[in-house]
Formats: structure tokens, C-alpha cells, sequence
């Protein structure tokens, strides 16, 4: 696909003064597939601010040997929340970033300014059917559980570099007989220690963290339109919901006042109602972080809070009892 060496690459980014942590295997020459011509200079340095902005994350969720190959900005939507929320504001709750290493795909949901949030998924490349584009040129993934992903916002190019990595890291599980377990396709990733949390789970296994249900956001939302995107950290989101339900409570106090008290109820719970669906929508789609076993007090009376910190730093390491972490080794 590419011609470049990964020195080359190197050479060019400390021209450019653009440094890397050393601590993360990066396979250059498909981060940066282009060094020379018009405008690379710009386009390299914002792949360099978005590899920045993720290393700390990185460096904690990557295992020994686990090269980054490509790192791509994207949205992640399905039509259904098109229909409900309307494009704009899909946008802001969706922004994501697809990074492939040569183990597995994780989609990692970001904010607007794109600062990872805790929210993640992997994918082993063993989960892959295939990869393909849509008539609208979204990026398709077929699943071997017959899930179906669409990620909106890639362009062609990245498309073409995208299907390549895959391919290649197909070919390789595929060679080796690699067939990491698991629960689903895309399995859902604890946003506190990284270890897998099966579907219809929401509280960590491996580090007691909890996370909201969506009838719990569904109840605040309903209560208090944007509250539960408050809670889920759809804060842009969520505002627009404040603005937007201060005008329904406008709209209810005018219907009041004029006397048309079923208009005015009716209107005030349809749009709480209409709230509440679009929170409890957001929240099947993701888990959202509701409390890390250090907030809990329960968590604290049970284990000696130090014991808990020292396990806590060890998970974040050696990934002890991971999966994959041995198979991960032969790759
Ligand atoms: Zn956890």
C-alpha cells in the first residue's frame, strides 16, 4: 500500500519537531502514509495533535507488543438515531476514533474538541467479516454475531488504508488460528480497568465500577428533560435539551394561563417523553461511567483502601488474568 519506511516517516517528523511518546509501538509509515507535496505538512501535523491527545489513554490500555497502525476520526450514528434526534445533534454526541493495532480495533467515543472519554469498544479482527462502503460512502463493518456498524466521516482514502490494515490483520489471525473468546463482536470495554463487560451488564466485574442503566437515565430525563445527558457527559447535547425544554415550559405556562390545561399537560409530557427515549437511546448504545469503585462507599468499607489502590495500579499494567494477553505475545 505505502512506499515509505518507517525511518523516513521518523526522519520527517523531528524535521517537523513533532515527537512521539517512545513508550508506544507506532507503525509510522501507515499513521503518516504521505511525507511529501502540497498541504502534508498540515494533515501531519493534525494526525500528530490527535495521536497527542490519545497517548495517555494509549499508554494505558495497550498491552506489551500492541503497535498502533491507524488512527482515524469518525462519527459513529445508525439512521434510527438520525430519525430521532436529528443529524446536528447526533454530531455531538458521537464523535469517536477508530485506532487499529495489530490485536484488535477499539472505538473510543470522544468530545467535540476530541479528548477521549470512557467509553470504549474492541473488535478482534477475528470478529470481521468484512469491511465495506455504503451508496453514501459511510464505512460498513460486518460482524460475525450479525451485527452490522456504520462510521460516517471517513474519507476515501482513509477508507482505502482502513480496509487494507484489516485485511492484513485478518490474514494474520487467520494464519495463526487466533480466535480470542468473546461475549459479543463488539465487546464493550470497562472505561475504568479496560477489562470486558458482557451486554446487558452494567457493573465491572474486574473493578466494581458501575454504569448508568437506561431506565435510570430514562427516569431523570423524563423528571427533567437533559438531565440524563447531564449524568451520561452529553453536555452539548444536553443543553440544547435545557434550551429547548424551557421553551416547552413557556409553551405549557402560556397554555395554562389561556385556560387549556390538556393541551398544556399533554405538550409538557410528550416532550418529556420524546427526552426520556432519546436518553434511554444513547444509553443502550454506550456504557456511561456512573461511579469508579473510589467513589463508592460501599467499596470502601468492604476492601482496605490501599489494598484497592494497589490493585488498581496492577490492573493498569500487567493486565493480570486478561484474556488474550499471552496470545497477544505471538503476534
Ligand atoms: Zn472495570
Amino acid at each position: 500500500m505505502q512506499n515509505l519506511t518507517h525511518d523516513e516517516v521518523a526522519a520527517k517528523l523531528w524535521e517537523l519537531n513533532l515527537e512521539l511518546s517512545p513508550e508506544i509501538p507506532y507503525r509510522l509509515e501507515t499513521l503518516f502514509p504521505r511525507i511529501e507535496g502540497w498541504f502534508v505538512k498540515g494533515k501531519i501535523k493534525d494526525q500528530f495533535k490527535l495521536l497527542k491527545r490519545l497517548e495517555p489513554l494509549l499508554t494505558e490500555i495497550l498491552l506489551d507488543r500492541e503497535e498502533v497502525q491507524l488512527v482515524l476520526p469518525c462519527n459513529q450514528s445508525t439512521l434510527s438515531d438520525v430519525f430521532l434526534m436529528g443529524s446536528l445533534w447526533v454530531g455531538t454526541s458521537t464523535c469517536a476514533v477508530l485506532v487499529l493495532t495489530n490485536l484488535r480495533i477499539y472505538c473510543i467515543r470522544v468530545n467535540d474538541t476530541g479528548v477521549p472519554q470512557q467509553s470504549f469498544w474492541q473488535i478482534y479482527y477475528s470478529q470481521i467479516k468484512e469491511v465495506d462502503q455504503s451508496l453514501f460512502g459511510d464505512t460498513l463493518f460486518y460482524l460475525k454475531d450479525g451485527r452490522k456498524l456504520k462510521y460516517s466521516g471517513i474519507v476515501p482514502e482513509d477508507q482505502r488504508r482502513l480496509q487494507f490494515i484489516v485485511w492484513e490483520n485478518c490474514k494474520t489471525f487467520r494464519k495463526q488460528g487466533f480466535e480470542p473468546s468473546v461475549s459479543q463482536s463488539r465487546e464493550q470495554v470497562c472505561g475504568h480497568c479496560f477489562d470486558v463487560i458482557p451486554p446487558g451488564v452494567y457493573e465491572c466485574d474486574s473493578c466494581g465500577a458501575q454504569y448508568w442503566r437506561p431506565i435510570e437515565v430514562g427516569m431523570r430525563s423524563f423528571i427533567f428533560p437533559s438531565w440524563g445527558d447531564f449524568v451520561m457527559k452529553h453536555t452539548t447535547l444536553a443543553l440544547m435539551e435545557l434550551l429547548g425544554f424551557t421553551f416547552i415550559i413557556g409553551f405549557t405556562i402560556a397554555a395554562f394561563f389561556e385556560g387549556k390545561y390538556l393541551a398544556g399537560i399533554i405538550l409538557y409530557v410528550t416532550a418529556n417523553l420524546a427526552d426520556a427515549l432519546m436518553s434511554v437511546q444513547l444509553a443502550t448504545r454506550a456504557l456511561h461511567l456512573k461511579s469508579t469503585p473510589f467513589e463508592r462507599p460501599d467499596m470502601w468499607s468492604l476492601t482496605n483502601p490501599e489494598r484497592l489502590v494497589q490493585e488498581q495500579s496492577e490492573a493498569g499494567t500487567g493486565y493480570e488474568g486478561y484474556r488474550v494477553a499471552d496470545a497477544a505475545e505471538q503476534l
